[in-house]
């Protein structure tokens, strides 16, 4: 989906203000491969896959290891109370994947990779502050339920007609949204 005129100058703040960062693989372990959390959106999902099968190859040369979860709003589903999928307790049914893809593969990283601008949030009028509020919640929810996981929280914009199709996957920084969402009166993230 395209973003608006307001929702691509709200991806350039972000962006400016340290929220979205540039991804430094490197720092993620994925020496065991990754546990992917991502929307099913077909336009996205191989530009995600993709960058994942990339940035393991310092890890995992020739041998990528990308255990891929996918629904409707990815990460943004496994929020308790989460809108997205338009009934409630998703996050019941959701989050138990996480164990046991842990369990069946011995993986001890997750990535939740939500997107911008997501047809499923559009169904349901949740913007991306929503969204990015809603994975935040997410990440907190997998942690509290597995002990020890690593979650790491990526953001992918479809920048289309904004920036002549490009597409970009950042790394999400809760400190520097905690700062920014201050700044715009935004309440703090539970
Ligand atoms: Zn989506």
């Amino acid at each position: 989906m395209e973003l608006s005129k307001s929702e691509f100058y709200l991806v350039r703040e972000l962006h400016e203000a340290g929220v979205l960062q540039d991804v430094k693989t490197h720092l993620i372990d994925q020496e065991q491969g990754a546990i992917i959390v991502t929307c099913s959106d077909g336009d996205q999902f191989y530009d995600i896959f993709s960058q994942h099968v990339a940035w393991q190859a310092g890890q995992r040369p020739n041998n990528p290891r990308v255990h891929v979860l996918a629904n409707h709003g990815g990460p943004f589903a496994y929020a308790p109370c989460s809108p997205i999928h338009r009934v409630r307790h998703t996050d019941k049914v959701l989050v138990p994947q996480i164990a046991d893809a842990r369990a069946m593969k011995g993986i001890n990283t997750v990535v939740l990779h939500g997107h911008a601008k997501c047809g499923a949030a559009n169904l349901t009028n949740t913007s991306i502050e929503q969204c990015i509020a809603l994975q935040m919640r997410a990440k907190a929810t997998i942690k509290k339920l597995n002990h020890g996981i690593v979650v790491v929280p990526f953001f992918q914009v479809d920048y289309g007609a904004w920036k002549n199709g490009e597409k970009h996957s950042y790394f999400f920084s809760r400190p520097e949204w905690e700062i920014w969402a201050c700044k715009h009166g935004i309440p703090s993230i539970a």
